[in-house]
């Protein structure tokens, strides 16, 4: 079973790289493939460009063997969305292996804007990790997607190995209430980030003098 993790990663920090090391242990995952997004559809133009995202992506997971990173979404000229991005990996594997979409609960919340959302409930499997403020409960969901979650959400993981795709779990991961906006602020006041991400990570913000203004 395969994990995918797609995001900003604007920079990477602690609370992505334990979501998708917890995954593993919680899910069971083979490993997992991280999918740094190229011009993302959601938001703004980031403080950076997307090489130097992916660079610190690799920086911050090249000592684990279980972390694999897909630069496709970089690569493209255009901007990528998930499901695009699952259609490709389902043409490229198996069509019976399972895939698994991790996502924290903020961006599950906000699933059904996404482009084509539907269609990604038959590409793979969705699994939540709770993250810190944000609730994984029905009535914060929109209600086409609280709908969806309740008729895919299942409580046991193991139910994700028995079908490639279509089913919904959520996982407790350790509660790090880090994100990536507050490391840029951080960072553009003059104030310490270290301890928040990997040091290779802040290493190479330095080198490249990144995020240094608001
Ligand atoms: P920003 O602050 O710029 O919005 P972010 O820290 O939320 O960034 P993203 O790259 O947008 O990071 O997130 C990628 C994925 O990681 C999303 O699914 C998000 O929910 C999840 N995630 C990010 N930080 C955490 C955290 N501290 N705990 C759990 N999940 C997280």
């Amino acid at each position: 079973m395969l994990g995918l993790f797609g995001g900003t990663f604007d920079p990477v920090h602690f609370g992505h790289l334990r979501l998708a090391e917890e995954a593993i242990s919680h899910l069971g995952l083979s490993s997992v493939r991280w999918i740094p997004a190229g011009q993302p559809p959601h938001r703004g133009t980031p403080q950076v460009t997307p090489q130097q995202r992916l660079a610190m992506v690799l920086r911050s997971t090249a000592k684990n063997d279980r972390f694999f990173v897909d630069s496709a979404e970089v690569d493209a000229e255009r901007a990528s969305y998930t499901v695009e991005t699952l259609a490709r990996l389902r043409r490229e594997l198996d069509s019976t292996q399972p895939l698994v979409l991790l996502v924290g609960a903020d961006a599950f919340a906000g699933l059904s804007t996404w482009h084509r959302w539907r269609e990604i409930f038959s590409l793979a499997h969705i699994a939540v990790s709770h993250r810190p403020g944000f609730p994984v409960e029905l009535a914060s969901l929109p209600h086409e997607l609280a709908t969806e979650f309740a008729d895919r959400h299942q409580l046991d993981a193991a139910a994700l190995n028995v079908a490639p795709a279509g089913r919904i779990v959520t996982f407790a991961m350790t509660q790090l209430a880090i994100s990536a906006t507050q490391i840029r602020k951080l960072i553009a006041s003059g104030k310490s980030a270290r301890y928040l991400l990997p040091d290779p990570v802040l290493d190479y913000i330095q080198t490249h003098q990144l995020y240094k203004s608001p």
